[in-house]
């Protein structure tokens, strides 16, 4: 009854959904009935710190009884941000020393170019060869895919497209460019990691043309890599950082970083500059605060590498597999034809494991549990997808 609903009355992504009825989760478990799942994609990098962590479930009561919205994005100085703003920017770079906060990652794409644009004064924008920015206008502007894109122009115009981790593109940066997006480790291309020396490259051509760096780590960021932040690895700092997903530990949230003399840009000329209703919401960042305090005091960041090498590892063994992919607990296992990585979605919920494609990468499938997965979980997710694999 519920599911013929679900299909009639709520707005349907794509004709195949994984449609099952979820009456709980908790760690790195979904509950159905009387059936468990491993979460293999964590809400697609969201869930970082597991599901009703008790800690975020608790934050989220007490500001619930606090206070909600009050007034939109900007106006009252409300606790939840302004703790969360102060313990985020103490791990950043200096030069990261403020965030604007919205809901989502395409909103804080948006934002984030409505900032290069307004601080360069620059009208052009370059991004990557299957790169996903979300789904917004300006998202869909930055993909390079004809196919998602067609039905929705016109988009936005004076896009350029580049290879990631291809150097001699980067000429195409020039000084009509007010900003270079990347994702460090692309996600939706099915985990691809950047090229030693590529991020550096992209930084100083941005340099010498004045053309502002963002990094979009909506995916990447809250220690999915196995460190905090992807760019902290490649030893690159961007002047806009772009977060989103796990930045709420699970509830609805965006947010655009850099310095506060930049963001200032949003603030007078135009004033209002950029506007958002519930950006920044009270329980949201009450949520954000209490899951960035687990990620800074549980050993989880630190031994997302480890675990991740253990899967990847574990799993490469396998006749099926034909190559892993992987940054930190962002693995993408490639299993050489898109049939297969089909198949073996059904094949995972039949073994009681949730997995997911990568949008532009067509024959593999993922693994990115919470980072909250302890070593016996590893080791019952490496079981439950070679179960999987053997049944191929
Ligand atoms: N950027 C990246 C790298 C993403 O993976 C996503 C979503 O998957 C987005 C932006 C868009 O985020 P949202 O779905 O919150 O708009």
């Amino acid at each position: 009854m519920i599911s013929r609903t679900f299909f009639r009355h709520v707005g349907q992504t794509s004709p195949s959904p994984l449609a099952i009825e979820i009456d709980r989760a908790d760690g790195v478990f979904l509950y159905s009935g009387d059936r468990r799942y491993l979460d293999l994609v964590s809400g697609v990098c969201v869930s970082n710190v597991g599901h009703c962590r008790p800690e975020i479930v608790d934050a989220v009561r007490e500001q619930a009884g606090n206070y909600f919205h009050l007034m939109v994005y900007g106006e009252m100085i409300e606790a939840p941000q302004v703790l969360h703003a102060s313990l985020l920017t103490s791990i950043l770079p200096p030069s990261l020393d403020c965030i604007y906060y919205v809901n989502s990652g395409s909103e804080a794409v948006d934002a984030a170019l409505k900032l290069a644009k307004r601080l360069t004064g620059r009208r052009r924008v370059a991004s990557f060869i299957n790169c996903y920015h979300g789904s917004s206008h300006t998202s869909l502007s930055l993909m390079s895919d004809p196919d998602r894109q067609d039905a929705f122009r016109p988009l936005l115009p004076e896009v350029d497209h580049l290879r990631f981790n291809r150097i001699e593109d980067l000429a195409r940066i020039t000084p009509e460019t007010a900003c270079v997006i990347v994702e460090p480790v692309q996600g939706e291309a099915g985990v691809i990691v950047p090229a030693p020396g590529f991020l550096e490259a992209l930084r100083n051509r941005c340099d010498s043309v004045g053309a502002m760096l963002v990094f979009d780590e909506v995916q990447t960021g809250f220690g999915r890599t196995g460190r905090m932040f992807a760019f902290e690895r490649y030893g690159v700092v961007p002047d806009i950082l772009v977060l989103a997903k796990a930045l709420g530990g699970g509830m609805p949230l965006g947010g655009v970083v850099s310095s506060k003399e930049r963001l200032d840009a949003f603030t007078c000329d135009p004033v209002l500059g950029h506007i958002t209703t519930f950006g920044g919401h009270p329980v949201c960042c009450a949520a954000a605060l209490a899951s960035l305090r687990l990620l800074l005091s549980e050993p989880w960041v630190a031994d997302a590498e480890r675990k991740g090498r253990r899967i990847g590892e574990a799993l490469s063994r396998h006749p099926a597999v034909c190559g892993i992919r992987r940054s930190g607990l962002l693995v993408a296992v490639d299993l050489g034809r898109p049939e297969l990585a089909e198949k073996m979605l059904g094949l995972l919920v039949d073994e009681g494991a949730i997995s997911d494609y990568f949008l532009y990468n067509p024959t593999s499938f993922r693994i990115a549990p919470p980072l909250s997965i302890s070593d016996a979980e590893v080791e019952e997710a490496v079981g439950i997808v070679t179960k999987a694999l053997d049944r191929l």
